[in-house]
């Protein structure tokens, strides 16, 4: 087969303690996950989970510096588990979800803060406050056989050294098997979909120069800068 234009290469990730990468299809991102974080963005705690979705090649790698974007004055970091899809499944039960993840790995979801109150503002889509460019920094993936289902563990972030999120996996208000299961009644998930699955309290500004430092207990840590 040959193409009428240059063909892009596959994104794809690390896997930990492997040659081997793990090929990026589709990312999912789940708002407002943690109660905390939903009330300091205004909502009620126990809404049923909603999604948005970043393009494959917004990935960003572990130790990359990355531009300031385009277009904002108010670029939050996020910091989320994220769950990697290894088994495609639709309609799956919660009990059968952890079976469809391949394993996970620890990410940002990058905010254009301002366009995205904008839109929310015009009720129109999030995408250009959610989905531009280098949007989706992920560590490598470490898998189910190596790291297990965290479902309880601290989750932090640190912006030049100093604490700014500060969490437990145990306050997701919906668990990753059950945003899987309510993800796959929407979308038949694939091997390569990555979920990213929410962030706790203390979302804020980083400026250029700033390094961004995100860990997950038991999963592995994150580390970009804005340059
Ligand atoms: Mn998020």
């Amino acid at each position: 087969m040959s193409f009428a234009i240059p063909a892009w290469d596959i994104p794809s990730l690390p896997v930990a303690s492997s040659a081997d990468r793990y090929p990026v299809r589709r990312i999912y991102c789940i708002g407002r996950n943690y109660a905390a974080h939903a009330r300091e963005m205004g909502a009620d705690e126990r809404e049923p989970p909603f999604f948005f979705l970043k393009p494959a090649d917004a990935i960003v790698q572990d130790g990359e510096t990355i531009p300031y974007p385009a277009a904002t004055g108010n670029l939050h970091y996020e910091a989320e588990l994220v769950a990697a899809i290894g088994k495609p499944g639709k309609n799956i039960p919660v009990e059968n979800a952890n079976d469809h993840i391949f394993g996970y790995g620890v990410g940002i979801d990058l905010t254009r803060r301002d366009l995205q109150d904008e839109a929310k503002q015009m009720r129109r889509p999030w995408d250009m406050g959610k989905a531009f460019d280098q949007s989706a920094p992920c560590s490598a993936i470490h898998p189910v056989a190596s790291v297990g289902h965290p479902a309880k563990g601290a989750i932090w972030l640190k912006v030049n050294g100093e604490t700014k999120q500060s969490g437990d996996l145990t306050e997701l208000i919906w668990s990753v098997p059950e945003s899987i299961a309510y993800l796959s009644g929407l979308v038949e998930l694939m091997p390569g979909d990555l979920i990213y699955t929410g962030t706790p309290a203390g979302v804020g500004a980083v400026i250029k120069g700033d390094r961004i430092q995100v860990h997950v207990n038991g999963v592995c840590e994150l580390n970009i800068a804005i340059g």
